[in-house]
């Protein structure tokens, strides 16, 4: 019968999602130990202003060491972390580990450190009763300025309403700033911009590729840039690969950018070399 239906989805499909499972599992059983085991890391990729280049800001990007796997993407190991509530006490981590290293920067860099902290955070989080807590205990713990930590959060997240939005409107309360991650691939509704708190726009990578394109091609990122402007919010755009890009960017009313072709995430020792003071920019 099998042979009848031919290449049918089900046919092709069905022990591939199996075998999914069963490694999903596997991930989620050795994901629970990895915090414990010092197998996760933090990495810092810098948020430039434009067209200097200079250093901002940095994004905490949390990264998997796995003794046998290599390295393990957060796009393969975050999903396994939200189900099954991980993502807490790993969030939770990332956050401590960006916090602590924000307030040393600003110690041991003074103006020169990178002004603002950003630090992705999950529906799942935000859910979570004790977040602003946790998040407020965090800042009062490492000293960092609640002004220079930024949340990402997705639209999606807080779409709905209910707890999620109250979280965040009770961090933005503590003088936190929030960030709409990846925005334009989500739940848009400009309604939102309204309802939620919100300090700044990341674009996403997805349009930021259509900037060295056709008008068409280019829209998104052009309308956000002018909502962004008219709402008197930051715009980052994500993704940023090429000088091309960077230019056509700046054109468009962009000031401030996160891409490989400034930075790659990097180890916090990799940042305060490119936290060059002001004069020798120019
Ligand atoms: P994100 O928050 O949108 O982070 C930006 C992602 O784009 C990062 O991927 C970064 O390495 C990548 N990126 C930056 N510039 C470029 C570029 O020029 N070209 C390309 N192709 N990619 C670029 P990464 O580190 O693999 O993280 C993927 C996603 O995993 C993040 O997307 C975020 O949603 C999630 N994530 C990472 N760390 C955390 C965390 O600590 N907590 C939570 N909840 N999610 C995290
Ligand atoms: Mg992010
Ligand atoms: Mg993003
Ligand atoms: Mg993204």
């Amino acid at each position: 019968a099998a042979k009848e239906l031919g290449k049918s989805r089900w046919v092709e499909y069905g022990p591939e999602l199996d075998a999914h499972a069963v490694e999903h599992a596997q991930i989620a059983a050795e994901l629970s130990q990895a915090l414990d085991r010092d197998e996760l890391y933090v990495l810092y990729q810098p948020i430039v202003g434009l067209p200097g280049g200079e250093v901002r800001g940095v994004e905490a990007l949390v990264r998997w060491r796995h003794p046998t796997r290599g390295l393990v993407s957060p796009v393969t190991f975050i999903p396994v972390a939200e189900r099954t509530g991980l993502i807490v006490p790993i969030g939770a981590w990332v956050l401590r580990q960006a916090c602590l290293q924000g307030a040393e920067w600003a110690r041991t860099l003074g103006a020169r450190a990178p002004w603002k902290i950003s630090v992705n955070a999950s529906a799942r989080q935000l859910l979570e009763p004790s977040f602003v807590a946790t998040v407020a205990a965090t800042l009062t713990e490492t000293g960092l300025d609640p002004a220079r930590l930024t949340i990402e959060i997705t639209e999606t997240a807080v779409f709905g309403g209910g707890r999620a939005l109250d979280t965040v409107r009770a961090l933005h309360t503590l003088g936190v700033k929030i960030a709409l991650d990846d925005f334009g691939t989500g739940h848009s509704s400009l309604g939102l911009l309204r309802t939620c708190p919100v300090d700044v726009l990341k674009v996403d990578k997805s349009f930021v590729d259509g900037v060295t394109g056709t008008v068409e091609q280019e829209a998104i990122a052009t309308s956000i840039s002018e909502i962004a402007q008219a709402l008197r919010l930051e715009a980052v755009a994500e993704g940023v690969e090429t000088a091309q890009q960077a230019a056509r960017l700046l054109e468009l009313g962009y000031h401030l950018a996160q891409g490989f072709h400034f930075a790659r995430p990097l180890p916090a020792a990799e940042i305060a070399p490119l936290c060059v003071p002001e004069p020798s920019l120019t």
